[in-house]
């Protein structure tokens, strides 16, 4: 978090004090401290702007709190902060500006990343000309900040339509009213939008969690520099790596269990004049089909959801991933490439390596790394804050 006491005028009244642990985790440029380390409450509401102090009374600075989460408050700033809103368009603005420079061959990008752009609970995407926002926390639901995030997207970006997209369970945690995904402003809410030359459409109000394929944009890019021959994409979704993928291989397929996605799959396939085979089904169904059946390709993309939401299903996870890697290991040709993900959060880099290694060892293949990725860098990740990184994305050659 940028070390700039925004102003030391008029200070919110409400605070609370921290235990030594969670004071801790600040200094280490956490942002988080959980309710189990707030020791007092001072005139505190839904969603206050709250000043945080030491168990000394010493200040630490300013965070959002929340009356619901077991993440009692997020930081927003290591000084005192006067205005929130206004605060809030200035990270805005900054996050905005610190895209410039990063993201390049894309109308469609990560604008705020949350804690990664010191906005906590807060989440912006651009699709062209459609923007979508989350809010995830009490704070960044109050009215006055609400209009500052509309007004400066408006201001900066001058977009066609302002979208926000609601995940009922997270207002439902955060204990915030019940609302329907909407338009915030202007009339428009999809669009088409284009990544490294390929085409897609985008429904805002449609489809699955917003932003669903924007933090592999540069991994679909890096996965089309080594593909070749017959290829196939499992969890395509709406056809993110095959159709980046299509135009350096002789034969695609794309498996995935969701219809919808596949139909959007087969306009985006159009959209670019390409010929995919879209396939509905259990992608480890067909993985141990094709396997069985002796089937062989020369590049498999594994991309599926998070095996392990919680730590407590890591080991499943984990035995998720083995099966899978170990299924388009067998199957790949020598010289073949593996592009394999993992998003879940709870199962590390060196986790996830292991993992495919062992599947590499079980498969009896030799396999190289040929480039370890993590996600776009519109989704940036704080050193310090390891829940900021979470997408692992291995391209492996197989050797023999
Ligand atoms: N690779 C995609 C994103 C994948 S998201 C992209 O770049 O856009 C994960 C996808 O897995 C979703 O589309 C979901 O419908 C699909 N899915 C979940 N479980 C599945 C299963 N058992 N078999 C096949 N697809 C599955």
């Amino acid at each position: 978090m940028p070390n700039k006491p925004i102003s030391s005028a008029k200070l919110a009244e409400c605070s609370v004090k921290i235990s030594a642990r969670g004071a801790e985790r600040l200094k280490a440029r956490h942002p988080w401290v959980y309710r189990s380390d707030l020791l007092e409450e001072k005139s505190i509401a839904q969603g206050d702007m709250v000043r945080v102090h030491d168990q000394r009374g010493k200040f630490l600075g300013t965070a959002l709190y929340s009356s619901s989460s077991q993440i009692a408050i997020r930081m927003i700033s290591h000084g005192s902060v006067a205005d929130l809103p206004a605060l809030i368009a200035e990270r805005l603005r900054d996050a905005v500006q610190y895209r410039k420079d990063l993201v390049a061959n894309t109308d469609a990008y990560r604008i705020v990343f949350s804690e990664a752009d010191f906005l906590p609970g807060l989440i912006v995407d651009r699709y062209n000309d459609v923007l979508t926002v989350q809010i995830l926390t009490q704070a960044m639901d109050t009215s006055a900040v609400r209009q500052a995030i509309v007004r400066t997207l408006t201001e900066e970006m001058r977009p066609l339509g302002v979208v926000e997209r609601v995940e009922p369970r997270i207002r439902e945690l955060e204990q915030l009213p019940p609302l329907a995904s909407a338009l915030l402003s202007g009339d428009k809410t999809s669009t088409d939008i284009r990544m490294n030359g390929v085409a897609f459409h985008y429904d805002s109000l449609e489809g699955q969690k917003t932003g669903a394929f924007l933090d592999q944009r540069e991994n679909y890019a890096a996965a089309a520099q080594y593909a070749h021959g017959q290829a196939l994409d499992a969890f395509c979704y709406q056809g993110g790596f095959a159709l980046h993928l299509a135009k350096k291989c002789s034969a695609i397929a794309g498996v995935d269990s969701s219809r919808p996605a596949l139909e959007m799959a087969d306009k985006n396939a159009a959209l670019n004049g390409r010929e995919v085979e879209w396939i509905e089904a259990n992608a480890f169904d067909l993985l141990r089909d094709y396997a069985a059946a002796e089937r062989r390709y020369d590049t498999i993309v594994l991309d599926p959801p998070a095996f392990a939401k919680t730590k407590r299903d890591l080991d499943k996870a984990l035995r998720g991933y083995k099966e899978l890697n170990l299924r388009a290991l067998k199957m790949l040709r020598p010289g073949g490439v593996l592009v394999t993900c993992s998003c879940s959060f709870h199962v590390s880099a060196a986790d996830f390596q292991k993992v495919v290694a062992d599947a590499a060892q079980d498969a009896h293949k030799s396999v190289r790394v040929v480039e370890s990725r993590g996600a776009s860098r519109d989704h940036p990740a704080l050193l310090n804050v390891p829940e900021t990184s979470y997408l692992k994305c291995l391209i492996l050659s197989i050797s023999n």
